[in-house]
């Protein structure tokens, strides 16, 4: 080789250097990567039929209702009238409607990773065309504007960007940019991408420094910059993620806003714009944006090693898991702002548990897992996902909740879509997903935070890897884990060892088991004990020795009926159970219980056993034991013996509306009497139009205060409108006095008691 020919061959290697130093990750990032679902397989009865219900009706029912409410044709209209059309009508309600599709296409691009579909390819090519048509030539893409016309909502703002707080620009272009990179990683095509570049590009150019400061009103684009960022390598949308976070809080810079009248600079805990967010300490506000603020924090904690993030986002935690978690996962205590409410208010019938609440929280935690590698966070994320995210979509996959409660007076039931539609293709795209929360590795461990049967594939310690999942899991708790690395290799096996075994239901003393703890964990490695001289670390099992072919790790996880009681501080869980088994949690429903469950009770001393129905539910572990009802009979109040039958709660609903609870009184005092028919009860209700469950007023039940709001009815928005109730009966009765119960909810909603009974 000549000199020169050397000099050439440096410097290609040195290019080829380059190159590769620019496509690898950061040098910060997440201590342990996740490995993608599209590596991971489940072969179970659990998640297997689950996730291809999802992919073959969730995903098309979703296409489907996003075509009949105008959600796609919004976008060719905007095309149309960037061609110069003058007559174009937004079609849909909410200017946000745009995102609805765009977490469809990422949901529909999971699908295209590990399944062949051409006809779903060439459908998702087609929609993104339509798409690319509405974005304006400097990258502005916001339908509800470009279509022009009276605004959807007064949401929209005079101007570009002027209306933040709830025009929802920059949310909807952030789950563009989460679509765009799931579409490109799946199809390699750069037709989504190119439209999310250009738009990010063109956010870039408006906001930073010295340019537009005010942050988005619903947080998400923070999130979708990290993967764009993550897609392209273009360090400015990492800065740009970081910039919308630190922006938050802060004045300096800032357009006003009217909001009730007033001009105003910050939104408000609503939107956690309330102080900078480095400054946070309590989970707040709309629990939506609240989650993805969150997750996206991470994610910039994660890529720029920044200690106060980490720091704050420890502080939320702490507030969330220890104070405002829903044993169900859910999160989100409060309808009137669909958000958090105070420390352990946590409701039961009104809880507000919205599916993306739930969803965007077990993205946090997934994250925070990897952040910190810790278990703690991948306990909240199993919580939230086997409960408080599955009991969002049925079984059928075609029927959804927006608000996830834990108790219900017959006023719930799934329905195929809503006019605000976040929830529907949020459960999809973290179906198709879900393989992709089991792992994460880092160069020489590898974190198994879930269970299922199935095999996963990732890199360590410089060789390719396999591990084999045999087990039933979430039905039983025995775990065989075949480890077949290429070659041998030393790394460390890190097994979760779930905190609902080690009698700790959630990482906080929020709630905890009444009994004490069962049969010990076992944890063998061929059959060998394994030796934890160090305990668990941080709730992981550590198993470091050099793997070989063959090796097999057995883990075994004792699962009996366990009793959660909250903390004494959550007034509505006050002499109340629930019923757990492994890492699901149980509810009684009105179908299994002769009608209905408010009325029974779950003494302490009650034995309970589980049992596989597999025709029940499509295959569930039945708990049942020998409780009581309280009846009225022959005008007598009286506590009879009752068989009471729970099923995991995600299931419920799925067998028409009735009455179902998580918490079941410990003593008969706390629960509803079930009465013998009086006069209002044989009357039939009507009221003016626009009544929401008018039977509530003449269901025997007392509530316990004006601000009990298990079951009333109500005219709400309506405001300064007059209302007639009317009672039909059947033949003439005599009435001796009748009264009314004024519902009001200060505090977490708009209707209060009358300024006068006049
Ligand atoms: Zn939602």
């Amino acid at each position: 080789m000549t000199r020169d020919r050397v000099l050439k061959a440096v410097a290609l290697a040195l290019l080829a250097a380059a190159s590769v130093t620019c496509a690898k990750a950061p040098k910060a990032d997440y201590p342990a990567a996740p490995v993608p679902f599209t590596d991971v397989h489940l072969t179970d009865s659990f998640w297997a039929p689950r996730l291809e219900i999802n992919r073959t009706v969730t995903i098309p029912h979703n296409f489907k209702e996003s075509e009949q409410t105008g959600r796609i044709k919004n976008f060719e209209v905007a095309g149309a009238a960037l061609g110069g059309a003058t007559d174009g009508r937004y079609c849909s309600r909410f200017p946000f409607d745009d995102s609805d599709v765009y977490k469809i296409i990422e949901a529909a691009s999971y699908a295209l990773a590990t399944h062949a579909d051409p006809e779903l390819g060439v459908y998702v090519d087609g929609l993104i065309a339509k798409i690319a048509s509405a974005q304006e030539p400097d990258g502005y893409l916001y339908a509800a504007r470009t279509i022009g016309g009276p605004p959807p909502q007064d949401w929209v703002g005079k101007e570009r960007w002027s209306h933040l707080y709830m025009s929802h620009e920059l949310y909807n272009v952030g789950h563009l940019y989460e679509a765009a990179a799931a579409h490109y990683q799946a199809t390699k095509k750069k037709t989504l991408l190119s439209v999310a570049v250009k738009s990010a590009d063109l956010v870039a150019k408006e906001f930073g420094p010295g340019k537009r400061t005010n942050p988005p009103g619903h947080e998400e684009i923070e999130i979708g910059l990290v993967k764009l960022y993550r897609v392209t390598g273009t360090r400015k949308y990492l800065d740009l993620a970081k910039f919308f976070i630190d922006a938050r809080g802060k004045t300096e810079g800032r357009i006003p806003f009217t909001l009730d009248g007033k001009e105003q600079l910050l939104y408000g805990e609503y939107a956690q714009d309330h102080k900078p967010f480095i400054e946070q300490t309590e989970a707040v506000g709309h629990a939506v944006r609240a989650g993805y603020l969150y997750a996206g924090a991470a994610d910039v904690a994660a890529l720029t090693g920044d200690a106060a993030y980490v720091a704050a986002l420890g502080r939320i935690w702490a507030d969330m898991a220890g104070t405002k978690l829903y044993i169900t996962g859910g999160i989100g205590a409060a309808g009137g702002w669909e958000g958090y409410g105070p420390p352990y208010r946590l409701p039961n019938a009104s809880a507000y548990a919205e599916t993306c609440a739930n969803i965007a929280t077990f993205l946090w935690n997934s994250r925070m897992q990897r952040l910190e590698l810790d278990a703690k966070y991948a306990d909240v994320m199993e919580r939230i996902l086997y409960n408080g995210v599955l009991s969002g979509i049925s079984l059928s996959g075609d029927r959804f909740f927006y608000p996830n409660p834990l108790a219900s007076f017959g006023q719930h039931e799934r329905v195929p879509w809503f006019s605000c539609a976040c929830c529907p293709p949020n459960v999809a795209r973290i179906l198709t997903s879900v393989p992709g929360y089991f792992y994460a590795a880092s160069k020489d461990e590898v974190y198994v935070n879930l269970y299922a049967q199935g095999t996963g594939k990732m890199r360590v310690s410089g060789t390719d890897l396999e591990l084999v999942q045999t087990t039933e899991y979430p039905w039983k708790g025995d775990v065989k884990i075949e480890v077949k690395p290429a070659r041998e290799a030393a790394f460390t096996l890190a097994v979760r060892i779930p905190g609902w075994v080690l009698n700790r239901p959630v990482p906080t003393d929020l709630y905890s088991y009444m009994e004490p703890p069962g049969d010990d964990v076992s944890l063998t490695v061929n059959g060998q004990n394994v030796e934890l001289p160090h305990g668990l670390d941080k709730g992981y099992a550590l198993i470091t020795r050099t793997w070989k072919a063959g090796d097999v790790v057995e883990l075994s996880l004792p699962m009996p009926v366990r009793r959660v009681v909250a903390h004494e501080a959550v007034e509505a869980d006050r002499g109340r159970v629930a019923v757990e088994r492994g890492p699901l949690v149980y509810c009684a429903e009105w179908t299994d219980n002769d009608g209905r469950v408010s009325n029974l009770v779950l003494p302490d001393a009650a034995a309970l056993t589980a049992e596989m129905k597999p025709a029940l539910l499509n295959g569930v572990v039945v708990i049942t034991g020998e409780g009581e009802a309280v009846v009225e009979k022959a005008g007598k109040i009286i506590t009879e013996k009752k068989a009471v039958t729970l099923i995991p709660y995600y299931s419920w609903a799925n067998r028409g509306k009735g009455e179902m609870a998580v918490w079941l009184p410990r003593e008969a005092s706390k629960a509803r009497i079930a009465r013998e028919p009086g006069l209002s009860a044989k009357a039939t209700v009507a009221a003016s139009e626009g009544a929401v469950t008018p039977r509530r007023v003449n269901d025997q039940f007392e509530p316990e205060s004006s601000d009990d709001a298990a079951g009333y009815m109500h005219w709400w928005p309506k405001k300064g409108t007059s209302e007639w109730i009317e009672y039909a009966f059947e033949a003439p009765v005599r009435v001796a006095e009748s009264s009314v119960y004024w519902f009001d909810d200060t505090g977490g909603g708009g209707c209060r008691v009358p300024a006068s009974n006049q």
